[in-house]
């Protein structure tokens, strides 16, 4: 019988909802292109548009300002253009990023390197606002245009929005979050945050992959140079037949997620209370990043000196346990996680770092059980190391 495994990367990908799995079924058999005029077109276009509704509801946006899109990377790359157009400044514009941004800010915008400053964040990975308000400072000649996100996929630090939108609109810009990893598991409204545009991803909150969104706080912010060019769908924002079936199952979830929000909140923050205290039993020289800063209650990020992420990752997967890790290996080599490397994490710590990331399908036995995984784990990389020293 296949043994079940313990599932801690929702920040990956969450499993998907019941809820989600059943609405992208019925959307599937329902059919219809929603641009038709016959009943099955009226039919698609009338599901579409309460899905629009519902996730505008996540962030406390407007329907109308909602666009579809093929995820988070899609609605990042559409919203980070040079040709924005909000008001009557006629300024150029000039991203600012901040250093943790996931790499769909980071290489997914269109400006040219020039345009383009990258900033720093504190240890605990938290933009530094003092470097915000510099470079607001220095470049009165350009708009700024800051691309923030709302919390860290490998930390689960949050950032400060508000602080960072008041500084960005005093100097005439805009601000765009990544809120892929926040929406439907902290409250989030586009207006309360200060964000002009936010960005949205189903599978981060239990519906499918491959549909997101970008949400405009006003439809006065327009995007010129469309992405996917075709059609008129999406307004002109974004081309070719919409993803009816994605996109109601991100209604799903997302509807699903809101419901439980406070609850879930509450029991996933206990989890992850247990989870990190287990991991300071284990060893005392545990480190978890960003521990000193405001996270998101279902990331831990962390590291047990001498006990290599890889080795570790490959060890708990074949135990039955799917966590992940920042570094990625390309071309042979491992590299360490550039998020890390922005907060001044030591190459030596930064290798051994391990992310559990928790959610609706985590239970306190999962916990517990990848405790014990990690425990096993770390006693034979600890034997193996003594094996190859002797
Ligand atoms: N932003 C963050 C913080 C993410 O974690 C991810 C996914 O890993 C993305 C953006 C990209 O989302 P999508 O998979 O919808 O393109």
């Amino acid at each position: 019988m296949l043994q079940e495994r313990i599932y801690l990367d929702h920040n990956a990908t969450m499993p998907v909802r019941p809820e989600a799995a059943r609405a992208v079924g019925q959307a599937l058999l329902r059919g219809g292109n929603p641009s038709s005029v016959h009943a099955e077109g009226r039919r698609a276009r009338a599901s579409l548009e309460e899905a629009r509704s519902v996730v505008a509801g996540l962030v406390g946006g407007a329907a109308k300002n909602v666009t579809f899109t093929s995820g988070a990377t899609e609605a990042l790359n559409l919203a980070l253009t040079p040709t924005l157009h909000h008001g009557t400044d006629a300024r150029p514009w000039h991203l600012l990023v901040s250093a943790t941004e996931h790499p769909c800010v980071l290489r997914g915008h269109r400006f040219p390197a020039d345009a383009v400053t990258v900033l720093p964040v504190s240890r605990e990975g938290v933009l530094d606002l003092d470097a915000l308000d510099a470079a607001l400072a220095a470049d009165t000649g350009s708009r700024p245009l800051l691309a923030l996100q709302f919390a860290n996929n490998e930390t689960g630090v949050i950032q400060p929005l508000r602080e960072a939108a008041e500084r960005v609109h005093a100097a005439g810009g805009l601000l765009v979050c990544d809120a892929v990893q926040a929406a439907g598991r902290v409250p989030l409204d586009i207006n309360e945050i200060g964000a002009d545009m936010v960005a949205l991803s189903a599978h981060k909150l239990g519906g499918p992959a491959g549909i997101g969104a970008l949400v405009r706080a006003r439809d006065s912010i327009h995007i010129p140079d469309a992405l996917v060019r075709g059609g008129g769908q999406e307004k002109g924002l974004r081309a070719g037949t919409e993803n009816g079936p994605g996109i109601a199952g991100f209604a799903a979830a997302a509807q699903a997620a809101l419901q439980s929000l406070t609850e879930e909140t509450a029991r996933i923050t206990a989890l992850r209370d247990r989870l990190e205290a287990g991991l300071r039993s284990l060893d005392g020289a545990a480190s978890v990043f960003g521990a000193g800063a405001a996270r998101l209650p279902n990331t831990v990020c962390f590291a047990l000196p001498g006990m290599n992420a890889q080795t570790a990752l490959m060890a708990l997967d074949l135990a039955g346990v799917s966590v992940s890790s920042g570094s990625a290996c390309s071309s042979g080599t491992v590299k360490a996680s550039s998020v890390l490397d922005a907060m001044g994490v030591q190459p030596d710590m930064a290798k051994c770092m391990l992310r559990a990331s928790l959610g609706w399908t985590t239970r306190e036995a999962d916990v517990d059980g990848f405790l014990a995984a990690l425990a096993t784990t770390k006693q034979r990389i600890h034997t193996a190391g003594r094996g190859l020293a002797a």
